[in-house]
């Protein structure tokens, strides 16, 4: 089984994720960590991320290991990952690392759930089962608020909305794979939701949802 969960940030998307692939039994991927790493590997090599050559240069050398950086939260990572996931040949160069992590687990896991901004249109949109999270800008700059607060990170409320509504201007209205609910995925708001409500409602989906044919 191929799970594919899309929506903009802290849309809730990556608990989600997270839930339904411990459910399931199936490896997860969150496709942000990605661009992040990435990023990552450009800034520690001094590299500039708005240059192209440099960007896929450091996205093809990517390995699992290195989405495991605690770092790769840290804001100026979060700045630029949506600057550099803009750049066509930077998201050709993670395509197969997507769809072979989808294709063949690691762990000999039955499936895999991806979760992104382009899993359901563009990287798997055979994906046995696509759905759209999301909320409200004001609820998810919320979220991260309180997720960052957690963390012990200091941050401005209005700051963290800001941020939030740039990227997701970004992320919607890039040229190349914008965030977007594919046709044929389910829409979960989870403005008023709590992530167990929002864990329950997608499992009932995925349980009830008419099998595919070949
Ligand atoms: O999901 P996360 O916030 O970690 O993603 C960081 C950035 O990576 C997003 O703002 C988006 O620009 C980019 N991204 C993307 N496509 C994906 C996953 C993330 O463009 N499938």
């Amino acid at each position: 089984m191929v799970i594919a969960i899309d929506g903009p940030a802290a849309s809730g998307k990556g608990t989600l994720a997270r839930r339904l692939a411990r459910r399931f039994g199936l490896a997860h991927l969150d496709t942000g960590l990605l661009y992040r790493a990435t990023v990552a590997r450009l800034l520690h090599d001094g590299g500039d991320p708005t240059k192209e050559a440099l960007a896929v240069a450091a996205a093809s050398r990517l390995e699992i290991a290195d989405l495991e950086a605690p770092e790769l939260r840290d804001e100026e990572i979060t700045r630029w990952a949506s600057v550099v996931a803009a750049q066509r040949a930077v998201r050709l160069a993670l395509l197969d690392f997507q769809r072979d992590f989808a294709m063949l687990p690691p762990g000999g896991a039955g499936g895999a759930v991806l979760d992104g901004r382009d899993i359901g249109t563009v990287v798997l949109p055979d994906a046995d089962i696509k759905l759209f999270v999301t909320a409200s800008a004001e609820v998810r700059a919320e979220r991260r608020f309180r997720e960052l607060r957690d963390r012990g990170v200091g941050s401005i409320r209005s700051l963290v909305l800001h941020e939030i509504r740039e990227r997701d201007e970004r992320d919607r209205h890039r040229e190349v794979a914008p965030l977007k609910r594919a046709e044929d995925a389910f829409l979960l708001d989870t403005t008023d939701m709590s992530a167990s409500v929002a864990f329950d409602a997608a499992c009932q989906l995925i349980i009830s949802r008419p099998v595919k044919t070949a």
